[in-house]
């Protein structure tokens, strides 16, 4: 018998956009999705201003709540922050971390994300764990050795299939309409797999892999169909129900 792989997910990255106009696109895409037996799983990780409507609107519909991004303290003296906690409080399941725009923009390095991939299991909640390498060290042919140091630095004691999932998201692809051909997509993530099982043991084997950078629905069906390619994180395109729609379309 086959051995079957893990659960996709497709998990929409609202970044910082959204106010209360764009719950009409979550709307739309809770009512498309209503009567879908669905073979995937789906999340949106809206701005944290949102979470608690997008929680309502969601109300009764398999989609899944996420955040974008947490502290790696549970509560305390941190103006402007928010705990994995908080988030798991608002109805968060999962939290977004080392996305490479907080990465690049605030100086995570792969400690700091290991702390907040931390914080989320400490609270019961996922991590989405961000890996990817930059044009520069992909054209020196450094891609394979960046991803893995990432993972193996940025993944936490106790990371298991059950709490973690890694987005590999090559920063050259997020949001510039580039993509990594199949065959490099698919080198990456099979030496993923083999980092997370090497770190996890067999249950390396069920963590799930997302592909994210420039997913759109004409190209979704191409990544889904690359072995150890277990769902996307998806940036511009899950802004709009009919695109984030015609990306799910291709793992359902
Ligand atoms: C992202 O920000 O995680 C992302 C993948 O963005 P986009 O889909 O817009 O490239």
């Amino acid at each position: 018998m086959a051995i079957r792989g893990p659960r996709p997910l497709v998990a929409g990255n609202w970044k910082m956009n959204g106010t209360t106009a764009s719950l009409k696109e979550a709307r739309l895409i809770a009512g498309m999705l209503k009567d879908v037996r669905l073979r995937c799983d789906v999340m949106i990780c809206p701005p944290a201003t949102l979470l608690r409507r997008l929680k309502g609107v969601l109300a009764g519909t398999p989609i899944k709540l996420g955040g974008q991004n947490c502290h790696w303290d549970a509560s305390g003296a941190f103006t402007g922050e928010i705990s994995a906690e908080m988030l798991k409080d608002a109805g968060c399941s999962a939290v977004i971390v080392g996305h490479s725009e907080r990465r690049s923009g605030f100086g995570e390095t792969d400690a700091v994300v290991r702390s907040k991939a931390d914080a989320a299991h400490r609270a019961g909640i996922a991590a989405i764990i961000c890996i990817g390498e930059t044009l520069e060290q992909r054209k020196a042919g450094q891609a394979v050795d960046v991803v893995s140091r990432q993972l193996r630095e940025s993944l936490p004691d106790g990371s298991a299939s059950a709490n973690t999932v890694i987005a590999y998201e090559p920063v050259w692809a997020i949001g510039t309409g580039l993509t990594p051909t199949p065959d490099e997509v698919g080198d990456i993530h099979s030496s993923i797999r083999g980092g997370l099982v090497a770190q996890l043991g067999e249950d390396g084997s069920q963590v799930r892999i997302l592909y994210g950078g420039s997913v759109k629905p004409s190209n979704a069906p191409a990544f889904a169909a690359i072995p150890d390619v277990n769902g996307a994180l998806v940036g511009g395109a899950s802004l709009k129900a009919v695109d984030f729609i015609g990306i799910i379309k291709a793992y359902i």
